[in-house]
């Protein structure tokens, strides 16, 4: 079928960045902040990504044995929440539990004071390229398909929709797609007991499963009760007495096929009604306890992710080799849930690993950076740097560049890493 139809350009910015989760408001939050005239295309009407509507909880993590390794933007963000009262940092790792709507608050006001221009409730749907390069997204909201121009563009959407729909080169999966989780959120959880102590107790080598939990739920499945899947389960502290998330359901999920995306979801809310009845009548710490939400959507944790110059590995991530354009730091595990089981597998690094610019950036496209899950890494690498503190930093690179692309005018592929990597540093982060 073709469709034609003129489509309103509605603005014309220096940068558009696409998908307002942490990469995106890093991203956001640098470029304006250097006087790029910026706009935020974001499909939910928040700000967060999966920190806020998957419920994510905390942002992973700022210190590696207890000397920070993340400065920058995502430090001066937590700063901002912990200012607000919403967060708290977890010694040695300085993981961050977070209140989500101190978070969406947050995150609003910093990009506004930044002057960034907000399309919320806008989805990303195609784009447009003209002699060679991206010139305009397509966007639909509820005044119809609109565009919006620019000279550079973000793709921090998680899913890489706008490179994508560029019709980039996406990286092959060397195994099975991490699962997708449904997370949520209970009210009404002892959580004075020693065991529930563990929602505070986040250090290098321990995994903050909630163990006894875990075991309960195994011992009924060997004795022939029905229990969905479930992994962890992981529990932390939204910073509301007697109120944790939990993230411990999981299947197998394709996020960017929209019939399997339902199904997986719809799955998993039966199963949280299951497992949750199932843990209040054998845990005594949540014989209480009543589910007051949850998330608004799917946590995905594995999706497309673009091949660019660089591709991570998790070879490089866990030997911590650093490169003449490292932009930003991580100290995850690689951390790989397994689809078919109630599995992880945990590689923990030898010191806190480094992420190059090269990874944000393809060959091909001089105007177009990726920040996020959905830079270029190997299946390892990426189940490290996937989470939110060195997301917000990739942002936070990303943004940067386009400043200095725009003063220079130059390309991406042709930036002067040194000057790139100095204003990094200026900006707080702490790339040794
Ligand atoms: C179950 C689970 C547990 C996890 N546990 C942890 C943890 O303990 N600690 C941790 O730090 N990390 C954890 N992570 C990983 C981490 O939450 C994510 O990888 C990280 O938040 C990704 O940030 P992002 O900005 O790249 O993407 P996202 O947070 O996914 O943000 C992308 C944004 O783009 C928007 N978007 C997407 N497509 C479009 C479109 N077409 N148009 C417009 N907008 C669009 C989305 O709405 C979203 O706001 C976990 C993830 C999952 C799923």
């Amino acid at each position: 079928m073709n469709y034609v139809k003129d489509i309103p350009v509605i603005g014309k910015f220096d940068l558009v960045i696409c998908g307002g989760g942490a990469a995106g408001i890093g991203a956001a939050i640098a470029a304006a902040e250097r006087g790029v005239n910026t706009a935020l295309v974001e499909r939910l009407s928040f700000l967060g990504g999966m920190a806020t509507a998957g419920f994510v909880n905390p942002m992973s993590e700022f210190a590696y044995n207890g000397r920070f390794i993340t400065g920058g933007i995502p430090r001066r963000f937590a700063d901002t929440l912990i200012a607000l009262g919403g967060a708290q940092f977890e010694e040695p790792r300085c993981n961050l539990s977070f209140d989500p709507e101190v978070y969406k608050l947050a995150a609003y006001r910093m990009l506004m004071q930044a002057g960034v221009t907000l399309y919320m409730n806008t989805f990303l749907s195609d784009c447009v390229r003209e002699n060679g390069i991206l010139k305009k997204v397509i966007i639909s909201n509820k005044e119809g398909l609109q565009a919006l121009e620019a000279d550079y563009f973000i793709d921090a959407t998680g899913d890489a929709d706008l490179a994508w729909q560029a019709g980039l080169e996406m990286l092959p999966q060397c195994r099975d797609r991490q699962p997708g989780s449904l997370c949520f959120c209970l009210s009404g959880v002892d959580t004075s007991t020693k065991r529930m102590h563990i929602i505070h107790q986040r250090n290098h080598r321990f995994n903050h499963q909630a163990v006894f939990v875990r075991e309960k739920l195994l011992a009924l499945r060997e004795q022939g009760v029905y229990v969905p899947q479930f992994g962890g389960p992981w529990l932390a502290t939204t910073m509301n007495d007697g109120c944790i998330t939990v993230n411990m359901t999981r299947s197998p999920i394709d996020a960017t096929n929209v019939q399997n995306l339902q199904c997986a979801e719809a799955k998993m809310r039966e199963d949280i009604f299951t497992l949750v009845k199932l843990m209040r009548e054998h845990v005594e710490e949540f014989r209480n306890c009543r589910i007051t939400a949850i998330a608004p959507s799917v946590g995905i944790r594995e999706s497309r992710r673009v091949k660019g110059v660089h591709i991570l590995s998790g070879k490089e991530y866990v030997d911590c080799v650093k490169f003449y354009d490292s932009v930003a730091r991580a100290c995850h595990p690689v951390d790989i849930h397994l689809p078919g089981d109630e599995g992880q597998e945990l590689t923990f690094p030898k010191d806190a690993g480094y992420i190059p610019f090269r990874s944000l950036i393809t060959e091909r496209e001089p105007n177009l950076l990726i920040a996020g899950r959905c830079i270029s890494a190997d299946a390892e690498a990426f189940a490290a740097i996937r989470v939110q503190a060195p997301c917000m930093e990739t942002g936070q690179a990303a943004g940067v560049a386009v400043a200095i692309c725009k003063a220079d005018g130059v390309a991406v592929q042709n930036i002067d890493i040194t000057k790139l990597v100095a204003e990094i540093r200026k900006e707080g982060s702490i790339i040794e």
